[in-house]
């Protein structure tokens, strides 16, 4: 039988809401430790365990059928796949940040400035649809010390309560890019998979509406 193969994140903020959201689904897997895939006892469903970079690659290459992934990741990737469901969890947004003491009035303040981020596609497409010329300068961890270390002018990082950038004498000016995880598909599934996707989009819409 055509199994439904699904790339989740292995470890971080994703992890655990993912297998509970499929638990709530009705679907059992056993998620042990370092691995690297599984299979769920009553569902004809292949879990992968990935990091969360890599996921929409290999649901473009049909690797994996469908993942759960943050939308800031399929944005800045730029993979070509389905967002078919937003599934409540892994809020946050993308937002530019600058020191306390940077008086910004508006977006046209970034002008000219130098900007560390891990998301220099959709920065970019930021700037440009603001029509600011900035310089980006992609670093892939702790963004948050980029202006104190003198590296940077501004940052545009993933936040969820502020408390980071606070720690940090930084302060929230634009949101960027609200976010939360979804679940995507590859564009050309078999009809089986599909059905079986459908099968679980049906129960994942279930959960959400009892949750609400
Ligand atoms: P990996 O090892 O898989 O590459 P990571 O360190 O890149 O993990 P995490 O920090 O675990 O990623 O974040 C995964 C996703 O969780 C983010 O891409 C984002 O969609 C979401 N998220 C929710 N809140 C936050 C937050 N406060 N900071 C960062 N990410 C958040
Ligand atoms: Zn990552």
């Amino acid at each position: 039988m055509m199994k439904l193969k699904i790339a989740i994140q292995k470890s971080g903020r994703l992890h655990d809401d993912s297998i509970k959201l499929l638990k709530e689904c009705g679907i059992d897997i056993n998620n042990g430790v370092n691995k690297l895939k599984t299979e769920a006892s009553n569902f004809p469903l292949e879990v992968f365990f990935l990091r969360d970079d890599d996921i929409p690659q290999y649901i473009e290459d049909g690797v994996a059928d469908i993942g759960i992934v943050g939308e800031n990741v399929v944005l800045e990737k730029k993979k070509q796949v389905n967002i078919v469901e937003k599934l409540n969890f892994g809020k946050c947004r993308l937002s530019m940040a600058v020191p306390k003491s940077f008086e910004y009035s508006s977006v046209k303040d970034l002008e000219n400035t130098r900007i560390a981020t891990s998301y220099p596609v959709i920065v970019q497409e930021f700037l440009q649809r603001n029509g600011i010329k900035a310089e980006i300068h992609e670093i892939s961890g702790s963004v948050e010390i980029a202006p104190g270390i003198g590296l940077a002018d501004a940052i545009c990082d993933l936040v969820s309560s502020g408390s980071t950038l606070f720690m940090n004498g930084l302060k929230e000016v634009e949101t960027v890019l609200k976010s939360e995880a979804v679940l995507a598909a590859c564009h050309h599934l078999q009809p089986e998979q599909q059905q079986l996707l459908d099968k679980l989009v049906f129960r994942i819409q279930a959960v959400k509406r009892a949750k609400n």
